[in-house]
């Protein structure tokens, strides 16, 4: 089980230490099952790493660029990531694909880059509400999943993580069959690219307004291999909430 947290661009330096702190001394205190990631803006990888010390929280970032280095004003390489303790990069994320026009094509190089920088990928994918009402949920995840998938994926170095653009930040979730019915598709998809064994072991996580209200059920899902958190991962209790709903403490 996976709980991952997006805090997209939130936290001064003083808040970011803090609530790193809080989830390390909280993750530390009990013997938890989970694999932790905590995924801050870039300002704040460095002051995080410090801050995680001695827990078993994993560094990750929200984005990065194709090239190792180069000539790109305001951009981050993999390899810089890497650099800071960064073990692994969000790619993908609808907020990125609607604001920076981000395509498949582009996750798919991104991650491939991220890969060979020695980072692990977590790849989103995700229909808008116009495509669910349109019933084209099914064929948008598939695609977005087939198209943006690296060539060098495997379980060991890729999550997917399904987030319905419309239940992101809104309180809106789809129902557990939805959920369900989504991510045994993104498996099938993954079993025909990469066989059913390494698919089967490929982590796949839900996202979209999880909460330690819907935390239990939405992770005790068929295919659910763990969660990815954006609103409720900027408070350390509510984090460490869903994490114990999901049944890592123990
Ligand atoms: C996200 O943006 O990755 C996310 C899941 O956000 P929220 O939990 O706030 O819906």
């Amino acid at each position: 089980m996976m709980i991952a947290g997006n805090w997209k661009m939130n936290g001064l330096s003083a808040d970011g230490v803090n609530l790193a702190k809080e989830i390390a001394s909280a993750v530390k205190e009990t013997k938890r099952t989970c694999e932790f990631v905590v995924c801050p803006p870039f300002t704040l990888l460095s002051l995080v790493k410090k801050a995680l010390r001695g827990a078993k929280v994993a560094l990750g970032a929200q984005d990065c660029h194709t090239a190792e280095k180069g000539a790109h004003t305001g951009d981050i390489s993999p390899v810089m990531l890497k650099d800071l303790g960064c073990e692994y990069v969000i790619l993908g994320h609808s907020e990125r694909r609607a604001d920076h026009h981000e395509t498949s094509a582009l996750v798919k190089t991104k991650a491939e880059s991220a890969h060979n920088a020695g980072l692990k990928t977590i790849i989103c994918i995700g229909e808008t509400l116009a495509q669910r009402e349109a019933g084209k949920t099914i064929d948008v995840c598939s695609k977005q999943v087939r198209e943006s998938l690296p060539n060098d994926a495997k379980a060991g170095n890729t999550v997917i993580a399904y987030e319905p653009v419309w239940a992101i930040g809104t309180g809106k979730t789809p129902t557990a069959s939805e959920v369900e019915e989504v991510h045994a598709q993104v498996r099938k998809v993954l079993s025909a690219k990469l066989g059913k064994t390494e698919a089967g072991k490929m982590r796949i996580l839900y996202g979209g307004s999880v909460k330690p209200s819907n935390a239990k059920e939405m992770l005790a899902l068929e295919d659910v291999d763990g969660a990815l958190i954006g609103g409720a991962s900027l408070k350390s209790a509510d984090f460490m909430a869903i994490a114990d709903n999901a049944g890592c403490r123990c």
